[in-house]
């Protein structure tokens, strides 16, 4: 059973898996799966919209399954909560990868998109795959998409936006690597993040199998591989 979060030689062997590549062309298949446009529905960020949510975002969270309650999607839109968020996603350059050595900065406890997580992950019927999700949606270099199957996959624990920031840096950058080549092995479009390629992986490789009681996680993955 989990004992904490996968290590980098799994993850490692995951990507490296020859089933990836394949997994990424089949995500990506016209008309296979919505969440393959959420980065690109409403065309490429438009500079007016980088620091504020708009209603595209709210849809473009709906085609990753997940929903932002009805009344928070008012606040967000024409409310205070749009104007705090806001204010935070200012302060978050569009163009830090969570790679990135700066990352940190932004991503640790009071940095701004932590902050910005926990305004939305505050409101009743906002969890923390749905706050990820819209945070995903303005900076998706930085903030990566996380649901119950990748973090089963991963066997999670909080903590992942610091967690994935280490890996992707560890041994000088080998995942972040390996990332890039499968980007060109699964003929990505070139708006998805480096860390959407990660997400998608894990989440293709697990969706089938999960349970979401007394889930064993991915099979074949441990220190023997
Ligand atoms: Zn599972």
């Amino acid at each position: 059973m989990s004992s904490g979060w996968l290590g980098l030689r799994d993850l490692i062997a995951v990507l490296d898996d020859e089933h990836s590549g394949t997994a990424l062309r089949r995500y990506f298949a016209p008309g296979a799966f919505t969440g393959s446009q959420f980065e690109a529905l409403g065309g490429s960020p438009k500079a007016l919209h980088r620091d504020a949510v708009v209603a595209e975002d709210l849809i473009a969270v709906e085609l990753l399954n997940a929903r932002v309650p009805p009344g928070v999607a008012l606040d967000l839109l024409q409310g205070d909560l749009g104007q705090r968020i806001s204010d935070e996603l200012r302060k978050i350059p569009i163009g830090v990868d969570l790679s990135d050595e700066s990352a940190r900065t932004y991503i640790e406890d009071g940095g701004p998109a932590e902050l910005a997580w926990r305004l939305l992950t505050n409101r009743h019927g906002v969890n923390k795959a749905i706050a990820g999700k819209l945070l995903a949606r303005k900076r998706p270099r930085l903030i990566p998409v996380y649901d119950s199957v990748v973090a089963c996959a991963l066997r999670g624990r909080p903590g992942f936006w610091l967690w994935l920031h280490e890996q992707l840096r560890a041994e000088d950058l080998l995942m972040t690597r390996m990332l890039r080549k499968l980007r060109v092995e699964g003929d990505v479009p070139t708006h998805v993040s480096d860390i959407r390629i990660f997400d998608i992986v894990f989440w293709m490789r697990h969706r089938g199998d999960h349970r979401s009681r007394g889930c064993p996680g991915l099979p074949n993955v441990g220190p023997s591989l």
